[in-house]
């Protein structure tokens, strides 16, 4: 049994995290229907919303009947969450923790952002993730995706290729969102493409070197069959995992020069590289996208 708060926090806005525990505290949260898997619950705001919430194989189902629902997850949702978590028993997190782990959207100015693209490794992601609601064209409403797809964070644990794949599926599925935007997601996609790249960094040194080169190969591959394919990138925000992938593939290349693995790395980095770049790629030109700016 685990919290659904906890699992829900790093995907949801502080503001509305913060009104869906008012709703919580106000009894406006009615369960309809409950197992060890999910409730069904009524939630009484300007309307009253049906709210459907669900572990399932993957990760959490989540329905709410009311429009803010389709651009990402909304108060009543966090509202019927916190309680039934303390139904269950879990306290829910605490304000610092509410504070910590939930999307900021904060306002951000041109200089902020061109000082992103001019050193993009060490770029503030939580600025790429929300540039385009301040400078975008269009301010229509669009998916809030979460910041990083599900993935262990602790650097001591080795990392395998399945664990990495799936993550990269969880990404590609966002896609599919009905309010998913080739143009307004695609800061938020790349940031987080860009916070996946962060975890397998810090968690090389523990990975089998092999492996580690089997992952960089899989991340090189979902860069440009899928990556560039779901966003639009014409704002350059590729610039951001690019540089990841390109610095990774340079601490394994420099800390592993003789993995076997190198050569399948090589073979098809070479198909990739021709087909979507016209150009030769290898580990060595991989390497070097690190140094990569706009
Ligand atoms: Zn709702």
């Amino acid at each position: 049994m685990k919290s659904i708060a906890q699992e829900l926090l790093d995907r949801t806005e502080e503001a509305v995290w913060r009104r869906g525990e008012g709703y919580a505290d106000k009894g406006k949260v009615r369960i309809l229907k409950h197992d060890e898997k999910g409730i069904e619950a009524a939630v009484s705001g300007t309307k009253n919303y049906n709210v459907i919430l669900k572990f399932v194989a993957n990760g959490i189902r989540k329905q709410c009947d009311c429009p803010y629902a389709a651009r990402g997850i909304c108060k009543h949702i966090v509202a019927a969450a916190i309680v039934w978590d303390e139904f269950r028993g879990f306290a829910r997190p605490d304000s610092a923790t509410v504070h910590a782990e939930t999307i900021q959207p904060s306002p951000i100015s041109g200089p902020q952002l061109t000082r992103c693209f001019a050193d993009p490794l060490n770029a503030d992601l939580n600025i790429i993730r929300v540039a385009v609601d301040y400078f975008g064209f269009s301010h229509k409403p669009h998916a809030v995706l979460p910041k990083c797809p599900r993935i262990e964070s602790r650097e001591e644990a080795p990392l395998s290729l399945a664990e990495v794949k799936s993550a990269l599926q969880e990404m590609a599925s966002w896609n599919r969102r009905s309010s998913y935007n080739h143009y307004l997601c695609a800061g938020e996609m790349a940031a987080a493409f860009s916070e996946l790249l962060e975890v397998i960094y810090r968690r090389l040194p523990a990975t089998p070197p092999d492996e580690a080169v089997r992952i960089m190969l899989s991340c090189v591959d979902w860069y440009y069959a899928k990556f560039n394919n779901i966003i639009d990138d014409s704002d350059g925000v590729w610039v951001f995992p690019k540089t990841r992938i390109g610095r990774n593939v340079a601490a394994l290349w420099k800390n592993h020069p003789d993995s076997a693995e190198w050569m399948t790395f090589n073979k098809a980095a070479g198909d990739l590289g021709r087909k979507w770049e016209s150009e030769e790629l290898d580990a060595e030109a991989v390497a070097g996208w690190q140094d990569i700016t706009l």
